[in-house]
């Protein structure tokens, strides 16, 4: 009787966890999926398997996408804005907050480029047929902006956008990053004059948060859906692309775990081992939470009290970091970009690659520390190269083991940049660093 009683309370806490019902949303949708589509017309259904998921499942699926599609603009609107006007507060630590940004934006476009390797190298998505998303996207208008362009120069003059309001409505994502970016230096500029507006975007943007949790709450049913009806419709072959689109980002997120260990031999001139240890309290919380956001204390504690770093870098860099700079982020929106882009077989040219090196740095920036945080700005990267959204779906499924992993990564990344940052401000305590017992 007691065992029974366990059991029941652990599955009902692990049904109220979120992961774990996407997680069985992507295991039933598969059974559903190979239950349904051999079902013929005679069926119960009334009508052949492969059609009632098309007719009555996919439609659940295109809800979620909606849900999604109808986000990305507010969301990269507001927390760009939001992003712009919490820096003044750093005005103090100019010069050690210009450093941490340059830094993180370099590791970040660094971090995508290995996602495009590793895409490139492994092309997870050659071969994978998609046609049947590609159908419910209804063709990619989105494309069409990016596909007229032909030059660098024609793209930096393209994402200044003649009409915002179009720019949104045709979701121009680089052309609404721009206004973001205007609209948040000139709310600064204007300091209180402007006040109530600054406050009004600074809600806006924890309604957009707060929608987007909302959101990923529906995500076990879009999983089931999509996945259903993709299993349906194709098979075992997706299922197999998904296995090594999984395994290509678990080696480029590996590759760069290794690197940061490699930086630090490089610009700390220290061996890697204390830092590795040291951290394994944080990455351990940010496995299991998936949350930058959550990690964030107890990597600030490990970073000041274990590794060394003074408590103003800490208290600055560090949380600056966690909203700023997600390495693993980079790299997984890079990867799903060109997984996308060869199974829909969409060829990207090198100045796609650009556009997708500065989108999903972007990405990386702008996704909030939480749990499946990237599955919306990968709208954004996906936008502004002509990808269908339809894929987002496809890897939600997927999306929370990518997460626990990217989220390691993310967190191992700001702790670093804090840490290299404090050295080059010579406040950093090396005797600390080098002390195991700590
Ligand atoms: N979960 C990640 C984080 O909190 C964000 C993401 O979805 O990539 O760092």
């Amino acid at each position: 009787m007691a065992i029974t009683v366990a059991t029941t309370s652990t599955s009902t806490s692990l049904l109220d966890k979120l992961w774990f019902r996407v997680l069985l949303g992507l295991v039933l949708g598969i059974a559903f999926g190979f239950a349904i589509a051999p079902m013929t017309v005679d069926s119960p259904l009334g009508m052949d398997g492969k059609t009632f998921l098309t007719t009555y499942i996919k439609p659940i699926g295109t809800l979620f996408i909606n849900l999604i599609k109808m986000i990305i603009v507010p969301l990269i609107f507001f927390s760009l804005v939001n992003g712009i006007i919490s820096m003044t507060d750093a005005d103090a630590f100019k010069r050690i907050g210009l450093k941490a940004v340059c830094a993180f934006l370099m590791t970040g476009a660094f971090a995508v480029c290995i996602g495009l390797a590793f895409g490139n190298i492994f092309q997870p998505g050659v071969g994978v047929d998609m046609s049947s998303l590609a159908e419910m996207s209804g063709g990619m208008p989105a494309a069409d902006h990016i596909r007229k362009e032909t030059s660098i120069i024609d793209i930096l003059v393209g994402i200044v956008p003649p009409n915002v309001i179009r720019a949104m409505a045709e979701d121009n994502i680089l052309q609404v990053v721009v206004f973001a970016i205007f609209v948040g230096v000139m709310l600064n500029r204007l300091g209180h004059k402007v006040q109530n507006l600054t406050d009004f975007c600074k809600s806006c943007a924890v309604l957009v948060f707060r929608m987007i949790e909302t959101v990923i709450r529906f995500s076990p049913y879009g999983v089931f859906a999509l996945t259903a009806w993709m299993v349906g419709t194709q098979g075992i072959p997706i299922l197999k692309a998904l296995l090594v689109l999984v395994c290509t980002v678990v080696g480029a997120l590996f590759t760069q775990y290794l690197l940061f260990g490699l930086m630090i031999i490089i610009f700390a001139r220290m061996s890697p081992m204390p830092f590795y240890k040291k951290m394994l309290e944080p990455q351990l919380l940010a496995f299991s939470t998936s949350s930058s956001k959550a990690t964030l204390s107890t990597a600030m504690r490990v970073v000041n009290e274990r590794i060394g770093v003074s408590s103003s870098s800490t208290a600055f860099v560090l949380p600056l970091g966690a909203s700023i700079n997600m390495d693993g982020t980079a790299i997984y929106l890079g990867i799903c970009a060109l997984f996308f882009s060869q199974a829909f077989n969409i060829p990207l040219d090198s100045h796609h690659y650009f556009i997708l090196v500065l989108t999903a740095t972007l990405g990386s920036i702008g996704a909030a520390g939480i749990p499946s945080g990237s599955l919306f700005m990968m709208g954004m990267v996906f936008t502004s190269v002509g990808l269908p959204l339809e894929g987002i779906a496809l890897i939600a499924g997927v999306d929370r083991i990518l997460d626990m992993m990217r989220t390691t990564v993310n967190i191992t990344g700001d702790s670093l940049i804090t840490m290299l940052v404090d050295k080059t401000e010579g406040t950093f305590d090396e005797k600390k660093y080098h002390d195991m017992s700590l």
